[in-house]
């Protein structure tokens, strides 16, 4: 069989794009849901006693706060309570040793000398649930920033309502090397963010006394809608990205 030259291939991620642009808001933000759903419910499940996911969830002191908020519902919704307290039991423990640290490092002598800034106690960067999270929406955020303007990508983006959340343009941007791509990205967010902004226009407009009893209509929930383009539908919780 000839070999097909790499432009000829199908991208990495590239129908599972178009599939959840079926839906409105952000694909790269329902793709990172179920990237982190799927990650979790396997720590929980595979891998709560393996070495290097316990290392990875010392290292994180387990989930960050978003990723928290799914696995409690994961851990609910497929009853792996035993799972999250063997993990968190371990957590706790190394959580309690840093605090005990900076205590004993901070208070010798009978005099406080700080030993650092005790934010770093929490400041411990991504969750595995993230990095499953970041993975995939940076193969979506690639194929959309290398997809011709004629392509079932551009267009389905294009359509109503879809587009790449603010966090997740930014990640896109932070990849792309060259002015095209920059565009491209750039182009869809704006072209959203219009969209969305004359909508939440009209959904006040529609409060002026003179207008209270025309129907409503896609504006009813824009101001919902606008917190997800800004922080990522994935920060709204489950309803917005199943
Ligand atoms: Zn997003
Ligand atoms: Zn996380």
């Amino acid at each position: 069989m000839p070999s097909r030259r790499r432009s000829e291939l199908t991208p990495v991620g590239y129908h599972d794009l178009l599939r959840d642009l079926r839906h409105p808001g952000c694909p790269a933000c329902r793709a990172a849901d179920r990237a982190a759903r799927k990650r979790i419910d396997s720590i929980l499940w595979e891998y709560v006693n393996d070495p290097d996911v316990r290392g990875a969830l010392v290292t994180s002191h387990g989930f960050c706060a978003r990723h928290a908020r799914v696995a409690l519902e994961v851990a609910r919704e497929q009853a792996a309570g035993l799972g999250m307290a063997i993990i968190y039991e371990h957590l706790l423990r190394h959580c309690r040793a840093h605090v005990e640290r900076y205590r004993d490092e901070g208070t010798r002598g009978g005099w406080l000398s700080r030993p650092g800034d005790p934010a770093d106690i929490l400041d411990v960067g991504d969750c595995p649930a993230c990095q499953a999270a970041r993975f995939v929406a940076e193969s979506y955020l690639d194929v959309a920033a290398d997809s011709a303007p004629d392509s079932e990508v551009t267009e389905a983006l294009a359509r109503d309502g879809r587009g790449f959340c603010l966090p997740h343009l930014v990640l896109g941007l932070s990849r792309a090397s060259e002015r095209e791509r920059v565009e491209r990205l750039a182009r869809i967010f704006l072209d959203t963010s219009e969209r969305l902004e004359s909508e939440l226009r009209t959904y006040i407009d529609k409060h002026d006394y003179r207008r209270v009893d025309e129907p409503k209509g896609s504006e009813s929930d824009s101001w919902v809608r606008a917190l997800g383009w800004i922080v990522g539908f994935e920060a709204l919780g489950s309803r917005w990205v199943r």
